[in-house]
């Protein structure tokens, strides 16, 4: 499940389309206090990372951005 598509409650191998119905790993770096993020993405999506950037990628996924700010950003970390 690509987890942009899960956040926005889309079917993401259907708007992928049959044959690009894979997932790409990808890295979030600066978004997140210097905390490296792993998601999962979907073709589309990765492409929408790729060319829209971190930060306006997370602004037009706004769902997606708050349950990764709930995951890494509440919790205590110690050096
Ligand atoms: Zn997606």
């Amino acid at each position: 499940m690509c987890d942009a598509c899960q956040a926005k409650g889309v079917n993401w191998s259907l708007s992928n389309g049959p044959g690009r119905s894979h997932l790409e790993r990808a890295k979030l770096y600066s978004a997140f206090e210097g905390r490296e993020v792993n998601i999962k993405l979907c073709y589309l999506c990765s492409i929408n990372l790729f060319v829209a950037g971190e930060r306006k990628f997370l602004t037009e996924n706004k769902k997606l951005n708050v349950e990764l700010k709930q995951q890494y950003a509440g919790s205590d970390f110690d050096f």
